[in-house]
């Protein structure tokens, strides 16, 4: 076997199988919208190492920024003392939070931990403890963000028990519920997802009081459920309940976060001020970082030695988020997400129109550079348009329970690259199809 082979042979037998993979190809560099894996091979990266290399592969501004920081101070432990790095992180997001009240900031290492962190804050602020999820939703694989998660039962099967004092409601994917009412015929709902706010109301009357229940969590445009964006004035009627029940409003942007919609925070889209914000995967690049924001009030709250942790807002990973703003700011990163993101729509759009290929194609969705491809139910479409990708050379990956690809390329992928990947994808839907 060549070495390449012996290498993917290694890691299957002494890595976790836990871990599922899209690939047994071993990575070894990557630049811009490509990887470069040991045997040479180069593929085009839709996936983003799912959406946290926003910036592409070894940004220079990040890379060059990460680089001096490591020459200067590595740990800055956080319950220790401040470090620059973590300050200087702050005070660039501070005018860039969607609502002015999210002005105090906590740092973790992923996305997971920053929800538990949220979790923590909501408990503890409003002296509750139930939290209310999305079906569909995911918010991590650690005991408590597990029991959170919603969107698929391999996250949770076999783990249990989790942390209680979860509920789960509908979240509003109008084409699903079309499906499941055309399709049974009996139903009387014509495209109403069984009304989520209804169901959100009905489960605080029946299942967890409102004096019981600290927060709705929700991703704004929900992520490993299938990239479904709400449709507009849902999220405005969940902040009235919240609002009106003393709950918190709290929007996870792990993935749809960070410039991935085409706006700095997905919730800019609808307006809507949440009373804690989740960030992670795309904030620092590749470096782990995770973070919450709030408002001081709740923040202060906490009694000084409950938050914290060794490695949360390392001070290296926040110099590569400094330099990631920074990029945002100087390369016009959301105007090429909204340029990029119309190219691939419209391809999209014009193979679910192909005569050829429409049969296969129930659904097309976009908010940036958040993009999907839900595939007519029951054939397996979607991963056979993955695995013809991937014989292109092309990274990509699927979402939800149901035939959903999603695309992910970075957010400053060239116009060129993304002509690149349309052809690919194009192709690879046309061959399935014939
Ligand atoms: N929330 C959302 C919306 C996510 O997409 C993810 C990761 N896919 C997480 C939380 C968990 O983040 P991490 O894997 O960094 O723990």
């Amino acid at each position: 076997a060549s070495a390449a082979a012996k290498l993917t042979q290694f890691g299957v037998k002494h890595v976790a199988r836990g871990i599922g993979r899209l690939s047994t190809e071993v990575l070894e560099s990557g630049s811009g919208s490509y990887v470069t894996t040991v045997s040479g091979r180069k593929m085009l990266d839709f996936t983003s190492g799912i959406g946290v290399t926003n910036l592409g592969h070894s940004h220079p501004g990040v890379t060059k920024a990460a680089q001096a920081q490591v020459g200067k101070l590595v740990h800055g432990q956080v319950n220790i003392a401040f470090q620059k790095p973590y300050l200087e992180l702050v005070k660039a997001l501070i005018p860039l939070m969607p609502h002015k009240s999210l002005d105090t900031f906590f740092f973790w290492n992923s996305g997971s931990e920053a929800v538990e962190a949220a979790v923590k804050l909501a408990r503890h602020a409003t002296k509750k403890q139930n939290v209310i999820v999305m079906q569909g939703s995911y918010h991590g694989r650690t005991m408590g963000t597990m029991a959170m998660t919603r969107s698929k039962t391999i996250y949770g099967e076999n783990y249990a028990p989790l942390m209680p004092g979860v509920f789960a409601v509908p979240f509003p994917y109008c084409k699903q519920c079309s499906i499941a009412s055309h399709s049974d015929g009996k139903f009387g709902f014509e495209n109403c997802c069984m009304d989520p706010v209804l169901q959100l109301e009905l489960l605080l009357k029946r299942e967890t009081s409102p004096s019981d229940t600290a927060a709705i969590f929700i991703e704004t445009v929900l992520g490993e459920g299938g990239y479904v964006p709400p449709p507009q004035g849902y999220l405005e009627r969940v902040r009235e309940i919240c609002d009106k029940n003393g709950i918190l409003m709290v929007a996870d942007e792990v993935q749809c976060g960070y410039g991935r919609t085409g706006k700095l925070f997905a919730i800019e889209h609808y307006g809507v001020r949440p009373d804690i914000l989740v960030m992670a995967k795309g904030i620092a690049n590749g470096f782990p970082l995770s973070g919450i924001v709030s408002r001081k009030e709740l923040m202060d709250m906490q009694k000084p030695g409950s938050m914290g942790g060794t490695y949360g807002g390392n001070a290296v990973a926040c110099a590569a988020a400094v330099a990631v703003l920074k990029a945002f700011k100087e390369e016009k990163i959301l105007e090429n997400v909204n340029a990029r993101g119309k190219e691939l729509k419209d391809a999209l759009a014009a193979a679910q129109k192909n005569p050829k290929t429409k049969h296969m194609i129930y659904d097309v969705r976009a908010l940036g550079l958040m993009l999907a491809l839900e595939c007519t139910p029951g054939k397996g479409y979607a991963s056979k348009i993955q695995a013809k990708c991937m014989e292109k050379d092309m990274l990509l990956l699927t979402t939800s329970i149901y035939d959903t690809l999603r695309f992910i390329p970075p957010l400053n992928i060239t116009k060129e690259d993304m002509a690149e990947g349309i052809r690919i994808i194009s192709e690879a839907i046309e061959e399935v199809a014939a």
